[in-house]
Parts: C-alpha cells; sequence; structure tokens
C-alpha cells in the first residue's frame, strides 16, 4: 500500500478500496493493529524536545546560582574548602529538587493533553467505535459529522452536503463543498473535492472517507515537518509572581550590599564580609517561588482532571478562581439529556406516552385507553416522519438499551417502537435521497424520502413555531385541511400548555414532490408544508445541578442559562433548577434581537434565562457581560459555539456532546458534560489561589525573618548569629521540607462562600503583608533573644546553635500555622494534611543529624545540645504559632459577632 500516492482523487472509489486492501465495513482489528504498526501512530512528530540534561542544567540559570558559584571558588582559594563543598552540594541539591519538580509538573500537563486528545469514530469489522485519532490506520473507514476535525487524509466515498473549512491548509476562508467523483490528475490540492485533508473541519453535513495517508505522510505533515512543541504558557499570576522574585532578588542584593558595608564598617574580614552578604541574598531571595507555583498548578489542574475538567490552556485556571457569572446550556448540561417523548398531538387528537428512558417498553394512550396505530391514522402519520426525519439509532447492549445519535432524536425512535415502528424497516420501504441538516440556528431539519410508488415526500422536523410558520395546511383525518390562523393559534396554545410543563416540544411536517426530485434545498420547504402535529419530550434536570446552582449563589457567582429550547420549557426547567428567585426574567432571543446592546447591558443583571437563543446570541451576551466587569465562563457544543467560546473569559466545551472544533476553541473541557463540575472547578481554581498565596506567605514570612536577624544583629553589633552555610542549609533545604507539603493542601473548606476574587487584586495584599510581618517578627524576637541570652551565658557556638535550632523550629512551626489564613489548626486537624506531617519530621531529623553527627557538626560548626535545649528552643519557636492561634480566634470571635 503506497503511503505516498497523492493521486487519489483520481481513482474512483472502488479502485481506492480496492488499493488500501479496504471495504466499507473497514478493517478488522488485527489488521488494523499491524497496520499501526507498519505505518506508526497517526500524528505529527513534535520538535525534538529538550533533553533531560539541558533541563537540569538549565536549573543553575539563575543569578542566585551564579553568586553561590562564585561564592564556593572563592572559598576554595581562601582555602575553605569545606564551605566550598558544602555551597556545591547544596547548589547541587537545590538542582536536583527543581528538576524534579519540573518533570512532576510536566508529566502532569502530559497526562491532561492525552486527556483533551481527540476521537476519530470509525468503521471496525462492520461497527462503529471511538478511537483516539493516533490509531488511525491508512484503509480505515471513517465517519464525519458536523463539527469534527478531519484527522488524515482520506478519500471520499460519501458526503451529504458536507462542506468543509480547509483555511488551516489552504488559506481559502470559504468552506468548500466535497464530493466523491473522481476528478483529473492535475486538479489541485484546494479543488479535490473528493478528498477531505488532515487538519481541516467539516462545517456542514456528513460523510464517510477511506484513509489514504496518516500522520506525517499526509499534506499537513508533508507542509510542517515538525509541529513546534505548543510553548508553556506562564499564568497571570506565575508571571506576576516570576517578577515579584526578580524584584526580591534586587533588593536581595542591595540588602547583602548594605551588609557588607556595615560589616566592613566593622572591620569584619573580606572573605567572612563576602559569605555574610551572599547568606543575606540567599535568604532574601525567594529562589524557590517559581517553581513551587508550577507544582502547586499542576497539582491543582491534576485534580481536576481526576473531577472530570481538563484544563487545555494553564491561564484558564486561575481565571476560573475569579470567574464571576457562568452561562450554560441547558440540554445536557443542567439536564440530563436523557429524553423521554411523554405527549403527543396531532390535528385532531391527544395523547400521552408511557415508559422510562431508551428501553423501547411502553405505549400511546388516549383518555387512559391503549391505542395502536392502525387505527389512528393521523399518529401514524406523524410518527413515521418523526422516526424517518432521524438520524439516531437505537441498540441493544447486554440488557440495557443505548443509543447512537442525538437523544432528542433518539428519544423518538424509542416513541415510534412503542407504536410498533421498526426505523430500519420504514426507511427501506420510504430510502432516504436527500436531506438538510439540524442546525441551531435554523430550528428545524428535513429529509427527502423516495415512496413505494416512485413519488418523493419531504418530512420536517423541528421546533413546532418555526414548522407551523412553513405550514399551509394540516393533516385531519388522514385528509389535508387549511391551516387558518385560528386553528393555528391553537397549536401554538397547545404547544405553550405542554413546554409549560417542562416538555421539549417538537413538531412535524411533510411535502410531496414530483419524482423527479432528488434534491431539497432549505427554500424547498420555507413553504407549503402540511402540518402533522407534536410531541413533547421530558429531560429530567439533573439533580447534582441544583446543588451546584445554589453554591455558585453563595460563592457570589451568577448562572445564565442560554437554550434554543422554547421559553415556556425553559421557564420551568429553570424553575425547578432555582434559577429564576427573586424576579430574574427570561428573555426570549427575538426580544433580545430587540434590545439595544445598553439596553442589554443596563438589563443583563435581572436575565436568569435567554431562550430560543441562536450560538451568535452568545456573543452579545458575553460583552455585555463583559462591560459590566464580569468575568464570564460560557459553555457550548457546536461548531457555531466556537467564537463564543474564543471570547468568553473561560471557554467550556463539552466533552461528550461537544464538537471538535468547539474543544479546540476551548480553554477546559467538562468530561461528563455536567454542570456540577464547573461549579467544582471554580473550587479548585480558588484553592489553587490560595495555595500559591499561602505558599508565598510561608517563603516571604521566613525570609523577611531571616533577613531581620542579620540586619539587627550587624546594627546593633553582635557576632553574627547564623553562619552562612548555616543559613544555606536552611534556605535551599529544608524550606522544600515545607513548601512542597503546603503546595498539597487539600481544599478549605468555605471556599466557595466567599466572593470571587478580584483579578487585578495583588497577590500579596495589605493582610498577607501584615501577617508577614507578624510572623517576622516573632522569629526575629525569639532567635535573636535566645542567641542574646546564649552569648551572655554559654559558648559563642552553642549560641548559635541555639541560633540555628531555633530558625529551623520556627518554620516547622509555620507551617502549621500557614495552612489556613483564618482556622485554627486544631479545627482543620493536623492529619488533613499528611504530607505537612511527613515534611515537619523530616526538617526536624536533618535538623538532628545537623547538629549531633560529627559530619555535619565539622560543616555547620554546631555542638550537640541536651535534651532540655532542644525543648528550649522548640518551646520559644513555638511562640509563633501560639500567637497565630490566638490571632485566628480573635478573627473568628470578631466574624461571628459581625455576622450576628
Ligand atoms: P438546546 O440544546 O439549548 O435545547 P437546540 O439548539 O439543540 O437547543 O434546539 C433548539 C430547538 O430546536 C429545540 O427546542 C427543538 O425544538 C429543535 N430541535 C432540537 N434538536 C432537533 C433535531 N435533531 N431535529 C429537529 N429539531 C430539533
Ligand atoms: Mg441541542
Amino acid at each position: 500500500m503506497p503511503q505516498e500516492a497523492t493521486s487519489w482523487h483520481t481513482l474512483s472509489v472502488e479502485q481506492a478500496m480496492a488499493e488500501l486492501n479496504t471495504n466499507p465495513d473497514g478493517l478488522s482489528d488485527r489488521d488494523a493493529k499491524l497496520r499501526l504498526q507498519q505505518f506508526g501512530p497517526n500524528a505529527l512528530k513534535e520538535e525534538r524536545k529538550i533533553p533531560r540534561s539541558v533541563v537540569f542544567l538549565t536549573q543553575f540559570r539563575n543569578p542566585l546560582i551564579y553568586i553561590l558559584l562564585i561564592a564556593s571558588i572563592l572559598s576554595f582559594i581562601g582555602e575553605h574548602p569545606v564551605d566550598g563543598s558544602v555551597i556545591l552540594a547544596v547548589v547541587t541539591l537545590n538542582a536536583v529538587i527543581g528538576f524534579l519538580q519540573e518533570h512532576r509538573a510536566e508529566k502532569a500537563l502530559e497526562a491532561l493533553k492525552k486527556l483533551s486528545a481527540l476521537h476519530a469514530t470509525v468503521a471496525r469489522s462492520g461497527e462503529e467505535i471511538d478511537i483516539d485519532t493516533a490509531e488511525l490506520v491508512p484503509g480505515d473507514i471513517v465517519v464525519l459529522d458536523v463539527g469534527d476535525k478531519v484527522p488524515a487524509d482520506c478519500r471520499l466515498f460519501e458526503a451529504v452536503n458536507m462542506q468543509v473549512d480547509e483555511s488551516a491548509l489552504t488559506g481559502e476562508s470559504l468552506p468548500v463543498s466535497k464530493g466523491i467523483e473522481p476528478m483529473p490528475i492535475i486538479t489541485a490540492l484546494a479543488d479535490r473535492s473528493n478528498m477531505i485533508y488532515s487538519g481541516t473541519t467539516v462545517t456542514y453535513g456528513r460523510g464517510m472517507a477511506i484513509v489514504a495517508a496518516t500522520g506525517m505522510s499526509t499534506e499537513i505533515g508533508r507542509i510542517a515537518s515538525a509541529v513546534a512543541a505548543e510553548p508553556s504558557q506562564l499564568t497571570p499570576v506565575q508571571r506576576k509572581l516570576s517578577s515579584l522574585a526578580s524584584y526580591l532578588g534586587i533588593i536581595g542584593l542591595l540588602v547583602a550590599i548594605a551588609i557588607m558595608i556595615a560589616g566592613f564598617a566593622r572591620h569584619l574580614p573580606l572573605l567572612d564580609l563576602f559569605f555574610l552578604g551572599v547568606a543575606a541574598a540567599v535568604s532574601f531571595i525567594p529562589e524557590g517561588l517559581p517553581a513551587v507555583i508550577t507544582v502547586v498548578l499542576a497539582i491543582g489542574v491534576q485534580r481536576m482532571a481526576k473531577n472530570c475538567a481538563v484544563i487545555r490552556k494553564l491561564p484558564a485556571v486561575e481565571t476560573l478562581g475569579s470567574a464571576t457569572v457562568i452561562c450554560s446550556d441547558k440540554t445536557g448540561t443542567l439536564t440530563k439529556n436523557e429524553m423521554t417523548v411523554r405527549a403527543a398531538y396531532t390535528g385532531t387528537e391527544a395523547f400521552s406516552v408511557s415508559g422510562e428512558g431508551y428501553a423501547p417498553e411502553g405505549a400511546f394512550f388516549m383518555h387512559g385507553m391503549k391505542v395502536a396505530a392502525e387505527s389512528h391514522t393521523d399518529l401514524d402519520a406523524l410518527m413515521t416522519a418523526l422516526v424517518l426525519c432521524n438520524d439516531s439509532r437505537l441498540h441493544r447492549e447486554d440488557s440495557s438499551w443505548r443509543i447512537i445519535g442525538d437523544p432528542t432524536e433518539a428519544a423518538l425512535v424509542v416513541a415510534g417502537e412503542k407504536l410498533g415502528f421498526k426505523k430500519h424497516d420504514l426507511s427501506i420501504v420510504q430510502p432516504r435521497v436527500d436531506e438538510i441538516p439540524f442546525d441551531s440556528q435554523i430550528r428545524y431539519m428535513a429529509t427527502l424520502h423516495e415512496l413505494p410508488d416512485g413519488r418523493k415526500v419531504a418530512y420536517v422536523k423541528g421546533a413546532p413555531e418555526r414548522v407551523l410558520g412553513m405550514c399551509d395546511r394540516y393533516l385531519r383525518d388522514a385528509r389535508e385541511a387549511p391551516l387558518t390562523a385560528d386553528i393555528s393559534e391553537g397549536f401554538a396554545a397547545q404547544n405553550a400548555s405542554m413546554a409549560a410543563d417542562a416538555l421539549r416540544m417538537l413538531a412535524a411536517a411533510y411535502k410531496e414532490f414530483p419524482s423527479e426530485t432528488c434534491e431539497i434545498e432549505h427554500h424547498d420547504v420555507a413553504s407549503g408544508l402540511t402540518f402533522l402535529g407534536a410531541v413533547g419530550m421530558m429531560d429530567p434536570p439533573r439533580e447534582e445541578a441544583k446543588l451546584a446552582i445554589q453554591a455558585a449563589h453563595r460563592a457570589g457567582i451568577r448562572v445564565i442559562m442560554i437554550t434554543g429550547d422554547h421559553a415556556d420549557t425553559a421557564r420551568t426547567v429553570a424553575e425547578i433548577l432555582g434559577l429564576l428567585e427573586s424576579g430574574m426574567r427570561v428573555v426570549p432571543g427575538h426580544t433580545l434581537d430587540a434590545m439595544t446592546d445598553a439596553q442589554l447591558i443596563a438589563s443583563i443583571g435581572r436575565i436568569a434565562v435567554f431562550a430560543r437563543a441562536e450560538p451568535e446570541h452568545k456573543l452579545r451576551i458575553i460583552r455585555a457581560l463583559k462591560t459590566r466587569g464580569e468575568i464570564v465562563a460560557m459553555t457550548g457544543d457546536g461548531v457555531n459555539d466556537a467564537p463564543a467560546l474564543k471570547l468568553a473569559d473561560i471557554g467550556i466545551a463539552m466533552g461528550i456532546t461537544g464538537t471538535d472544533v468547539a474543544k479546540e476553541a476551548s480553554h477546559m473541557i467538562l468530561l461528563n458534560d455536567n454542570f456540577a463540575t464547573i461549579v467544582n472547578a471554580i473550587e479548585e481554581g480558588r484553592n489553587i489561589f490560595a495555595t500559591i498565596r499561602r505558599v508565598t506567605l510561608y517563603l516571604l514570612a521566613t525570609n523577611t525573618g531571616e533577613v531581620l536577624i542579620y540586619l539587627s544583629t550587624l546594627l546593633s553589633g553582635l557576632p553574627i548569629p547564623l553562619l552562612p552555610v548555616q543559613i544555606l542549609w536552611v534556605n535551599l533545604v529544608t524550606d522544600g521540607f515545607s513548601t512542597i507539603p503546603l503546595a498539597m493542601e487539600p481544599r478549605e473548606a468555605g471556599i466557595l462562600l466567599e466572593p470571587p476574587r478580584n483579578p487585578n487584586a495583588p497577590i500579596v495584599d495589605r493582610s498577607m503583608l501584615l501577617r508577614m510581618l507578624f510572623i517576622a517578627g516573632f522569629m526575629l524576637a525569639g532567635t535573636l533573644g535566645l542567641y542574646y541570652w546564649g552569648l551572655m551565658h554559654i559558648p559563642i557556638e552553642k549560641a548559635r546553635t541555639y541560633a540555628f535550632v531555633t530558625i529551623v523550629f520556627f518554620q516547622v512551626f509555620n507551617v502549621f500555622n500557614i495552612r489556613s489564613s483564618r482556622c485554627s489548626i486544631f479545627s482543620i486537624g493536623f492529619l488533613s494534611n499528611p504530607y505537612v506531617l511527613a515534611g515537619a519530621a523530616a526538617s526536624v531529623i536533618a535538623q538532628i543529624l545537623a547538629v549531633h553527627t560529627p559530619f555535619f557538626q565539622s560543616i555547620f560548626r554546631t555542638v550537640p545540645l541536651s535534651p532540655a535545649e532542644w525543648i528550649l528552643c522548640a518551646g520559644v519557636a513555638s511562640t509563633v504559632f501560639w500567637a497565630e492561634e490566638i490571632r485566628k480566634r480573635f478573627i473568628s470571635n470578631r466574624r461571628n459577632e459581625e455576622s450576628k
């Protein structure tokens, strides 16, 4: 099989099938596997990834590390080989930790990519299955529908009104029509209408095609010999914090210089001075910050994915945390998308329908009596139209019934079965000749069928008011009668009353055509139809959506429902879901059309539901909300939703019902299509931000404490309390035992009780600054106090060991403080984040080693402490813990009083 050939467009369908050794039933699984081995995965090669060793080396590309390396060299020159080696060891350890963190974050994001990978529907051994596009092989038969991304280069053998957007390949922005006839060899790529190419998208109609070339052999693969790996995106907070880190770096250097000058004035030896400066810089610069933030984001994004929300664009994580409005589709997101026909009416009669779900068990009833299609010819005609003008199928899988296609349509097939209609049999009697696919903009679809006597009939089904508008007759006891304004109004009233019961309404009509007709267009069915009646189907609201809406409201997030459904249906569903409390309004699409932008902006605060809305309305709604300063999350699934998904602050595509086009335009994909997942993701987004703040506060507070200790000893003329190697140890090693566990902090309860975060608010705000100074103050007073007492009573080595141990304990206690800004650790529980306990234990053990093993004693110039002295140091350091606990108690008391 030639993967090279480029002349597929010249072959007939049969020739192409033969050439690729395949048939319309598709390959067998075995054959597909063999071909996958032969041709390789259907993916474009990514540009070579950065090798591990380079990633490791980049860990050293940091001004602080340069300083440390110089310090190390100077130590060796100055014949302080121990210090020199310690610095080297610490720098290396730091790089290893950084490398591992980066590696982990990268792995997490890669796993995410797999989750949002696109799928393709293929026929294999006669069955349609869903596979990862990477598994496609030449000879596969793919089924393509509106919104699908073409997964490989294919030769079409069925194309129904198919239009493809090829701009990605040819630059042509208008969609091109596709067919199946062979073409002359010289046809240019852009004109090969029987071929579809990888990377383009189906914008209309549907089709089936044989895969001719995959992976790098496709046209797009030839053009882009390798796709550039997507550059990793920095989130706004990441960017802000990196710049904060470099800002602090500069201050750190200035502080270091100031300290060296102060030391110089006190005639300290030059080399010591240099070390002092280095140590001060190390303690001030939050070198670990950017790396930890990356880890926090990766962990959060992984947690979201576990809960079915897959982030496609990293910055969306933060935007989620500040979302103020969620605009959600109704069908499938707020409702279960499990349609069941409950009622039907024809020109003269009304029926109710029994049965649940997709099982074809149940019957039609009139006045409590079971009815048969034979004795109700109008009902027969209505259901025939609804079953034939339909692209869905029903099949039994083990003991349960499953559907393929749109649930709205599947419900009609099921209802048909309840009258004894089999879709398969009907479509043999009246084969389909042509069709106009459903589109949520036009709200109907039509199919043309050939009757046994050769005449043609078009069946139209769609939104009742839409279909009624196309009719001038209606079927009454198997006869066509004129549809007067009165009668039409009667039908409309019937629709409205059924819609008010939360039923989704769908009407049907027909029109006969001469036997030579083989195509229909919109204008053919725009008028002169005969109305057949309508059915109403129930789509139960999701229980969890109701709770999620309540949670969103408490969190200060508005929820707006945008639906193509009828206003009355939408209103009832919205009422059940609790969206219409306190005088919120339902606005139909045509009313929205009549509003000016200014009017919309002024009134959108009181609108909870947009009904009969079209995808374009979503754009206006987003713009209006954005003008009011809202941060908008918007859901979507169809091709037409793509612009809105892009425009929204957070575009959310449906994982199950969403098209490839919508997914690619989105920032996030809901794997389970469930509204509750959005609220859950917002909670996680808020938590991620809270975690970032915690880690930042931790690093800044301990760093500030250390710098204050240095500055004040120098200014007061005391000998320095912490040796440079000690401060290196504290900053580059034991810090890691605290920040990573903090990054794993579980969600704080009540995070959804607060209003959304203003995305422009600074990360380090006033309250955080105050808390930082509060903590640093304790560290300064405790460490220095103990050290000063030591200087008076014991040898200086021991006093320094005191300071060294105390400061490490301060860090340990601080982690417990920082886990929550408001709640006592006793109420959130020590065990709720076991990583923190493990980290604390690791810090203490490391410190015991640093003080009690001869090896480290020689490095850190520490002396052994008695148990009582350990307790003394720990006790002094614990003051920061008790102080914070008291502060938290104070705050919560005040809060309680305020809320009383
Ligand atoms: P939503 O998904 O918000 O409920 P849609 O755009 O899917 O809205 O549908 C709008 C209306 O179009 C529905 O109320 C229904 O009357 C009609 N409709 C929906 N699906 C189909 C279909 N497959 N064929 C014909 N009409 C449909
Ligand atoms: Mg829909």
